[in-house]
This record gives C-alpha cells, sequence and structure tokens, in this order.
C-alpha cells in the first residue's frame, strides 16, 4: 500500500514507519521537523517536510502521492503544556488535523488511522476502561484530540470517511533504530532512564497523595513496537471507529521507578514534587476490543522488557539523535 504518515519523525510514527517499510510498504511521510528528528525518519521512506497548519503544503502532497491511507500522528502531546497554552493546541492538533482532513477529501483519500489518546477519556469512572465510556478531557490535549475525532465521525456520516481511532494508554520502549527523544522531555520512563545515566540527580515524583495504592499516579505502559502493530492491523482491516491500546495492567510511578533501577542497576534517587495539573490518578485500558477486532496482541507487555528495550536505545544514544 501506498501510506501517507503525517509525523512520521516523532517516537510513535518514527517505529510506525520503520514497521510499514518492514512490510514492504510505500511510505511517504509528511512532518515539519519541529518537534521531531530528521535522523528518525526510517531512510526506506520519502520525506515531505511541511507544516499542517498551512492547508497548502498537505493538499499539494496528498495530490501528488494519492495513498491508499494515511497514519496521522502529527500533534503536540504534552498534557502539562496543553494547561498553560490551550490555544497552541487546538491551533496545532484541531486546526492541523482539519487542514489533513480537507486535503484527503479534496484527494479522495478515505481511509485515516488516528492517533488519539486515553487523555479524551478524562477521569474515568470505572477501570479497566473500555471504549464505552464517555469522553470528558480533564485537559485541552485530550480536548484536542477528542474534537478531531468528532469532525472525522461527522466526515465519515457526510463524505464516506473511514477513520480508525487508536487511543493510546503510555507509549513506552524502543527499537533497535528509533527510541524517544523529546526536548524537554516530560515522560515518566525517559526521565527516570536520564538519572540512571548520570545526566540528573534525582527523578521528580509527582504527588504521592493521588487515591491509589502507593499514592502516586498509574498508566498502562505499551511497548512502541505493539503500538506501531496495531496501525498495520487496522490499515488491514476494514473496521472503524475507536480502539484502546494498552496492556491491561497498570504501573505505579514509585512501581515504574523500581522497574528501571532493577533493569538498570543504578539507584534512581526520587524527589517527591507538587501535583502536575491535569494528571488523572489512574489510567489502565480495557484492550479487549483491540483484541478481538483487530486481532491484536501486544507482544511485550511486561514492564521489565519495554524498560530494557528503552535502556537500551538511551544507553546507545545517551544524546538521543543528536549523536546519530
Ligand atoms: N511523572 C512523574 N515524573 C516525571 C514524569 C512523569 O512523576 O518526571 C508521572 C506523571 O505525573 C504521570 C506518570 O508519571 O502520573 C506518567 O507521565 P507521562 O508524562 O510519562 O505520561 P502521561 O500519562 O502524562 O501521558
Amino acid at each position: 500500500m501506498k501510506i501517507l504518515v503525517t509525523g512520521g519523525s516523532g517516537y510513535i510514527g518514527s517505529v510506525t514507519t520503520e514497521l510499514l517499510c518492514d512490510d514492504g510498504h510505500q511510505v511517504t511521510v509528511f512532518d515539519n521537523l519541529e518537534r521531531g528528528h530528521r535522523e528518525a525518519v526510517d531512510p526506506r521512506a520519502r520525506l515531505v517536510v511541511g507544516d499542517l497548519r498551512d492547508p497548502r503544503p498537505i493538499r499539494e502532497a496528498m495530490h501528488q502521492v494519492r495513498p491508499d491511507a494515511v497514519v496521522h500522528f502529527a500533534a503536540y502531546a504534552l498534557v502539562g503544556e496543553s494547561m498553560r497554552d490551550p490555544l497552541l493546541y487546538f491551533h496545532n492538533n484541531l486546526t492541523g488535523g482539519l487542514h489533513l482532513l480537507d486535503a484527503m477529501r479534496r484527494s479522495g483519500v478515505r481511509k485515516i488511522i488516528f492517533s488519539s489518546t486515553c487523555a479524551t477519556y478524562g477521569q474515568p469512572e470505572s477501570m479497566p476502561m473500555t471504549e464505552a465510556l464517555p469522553q470528558r478531557p480533564t485537559n485541552p490535549y485530550g480536548e484536542s484530540k477528542l474534537m478531531l475525532e468528532t469532525a472525522m465521525r461527522w466526515e465519515q456520516e457526510r463524505h464516506g470517511l473511514e477513520p480508525v481511532f487508536l487511543r493510546y494508554f503510555n507509549a513506552a520502549g524502543a527499537t533497535e533504530q528509533f527510541g524517544e527523544d523529546h526536548d524537554p522531555e516530560t515522560h515518566l520512563i525517559p526521565n527516570v532512564l536520564k538519572v540512571a545515566l548520570g545526566q540528573a540527580d534525582a527523578v521528580p515524583v509527582f504527588g504521592d497523595d493521588y487515591d491509589t495504592p502507593d499514592g502516586t499516579c498509574i498508566r498502562d505502559y505499551i511497548h512502541i513496537v505493539d503500538l506501531a502493530r496495531a496501525h498495520i492491523l487496522a490499515l488491514e482491516k476494514q473496521e472503524t471507529g475507536p480502539f484502546n491500546l494498552g496492556t491491561g495492567t497498570g504501573f505505579s510511578v514509585q512501581e515504574v521507578v523500581a522497574t528501571c533501577r532493577r533493569v538498570t542497576g543504578h539507584e534512581i534517587p526520587v524527589v517527591l514534587s507538587p501535583r502536575r495539573p491535569g494528571d488523572p490518578a489512574c489510567l489502565v485500558a480495557g484492550a479487549e476490543k483491540a483484541r478481538d477486532i483487530l486481532g491484536w496482541r501486544p507482544r511485550h507487555p511486561d514492564l521489565a522488557t519495554i524498560v530494557q528495550h528503552a535502556w537500551d536505545w538511551h544507553r546507545a544514544h545517551p544524546h538521543g539523535y543528536r549523536m546519530a
């Protein structure tokens, strides 16, 4: 298939592009390289540098490539930043997404796999979280993703769009080639590993008075390769609609730090810090729908394996892609 991947220089986009190329698909990456890395774009893919906030470049790329499907990652993805600057998120994630949909409609491209998030649910009423839960985001990041889902649903009803919403839980881990490199890095596992690498003195633990067994937030960490595979399964199927992607097992911040200590053999001190605004206490996926309909089964559900692969990548790339 011919696939257009927006955001293919980012963390999840780079690994999905790698797997798509492994499977023999013809991939064009459309990316502004603002927060991603040129080095993270698989050399087997073609790179078009462009920004979705401008409607023209994506229109031209879509017209020229005429892909069989689009995989849409390009977005800002930091809860804390979105709380500080909501408009930044609506402008990039929503306006950019609408330009993409407009370009698809003009070129007659119908199928889209959309990188959505469990943050669209907000603080859920029940756990594990299924797709049937109400979506009430607690931060502008989640809201911007939900708004684009809504736009896609209407575009499906009125113009035959075929959207799949993959609602990710917490992506983690790496392949041999591609891993997580954000600046600033806000995610838990890479920040913990930075301490193990000697690049920081201690990991901040954002709040220990949540309503969880050890008081720290619980998340469902999913291996990046498993996440990327779900996109390929979704491309191969005719299904539309939402699918939660997680392992179904949650780990607290303290448990993640403990696993990182075991994997790395480093002491990894922590320092208690204030809660991060917008963080729900507990997010764990009920991913039966993805299993039953997409045939998706995480191959690396074990947190120690996920951390080991992240650790291998960070040790090989101690300064991220800058040393590549
Ligand atoms: N977290 C933390 N210290 C850090 C980074 C994150 O305590 O340096 C916590 C954060 O508050 C959240 C969990 O770890 O409860 C996972 O955060 P992350 O940013 O990795 O992913 P999110 O769930 O926000 O998408």
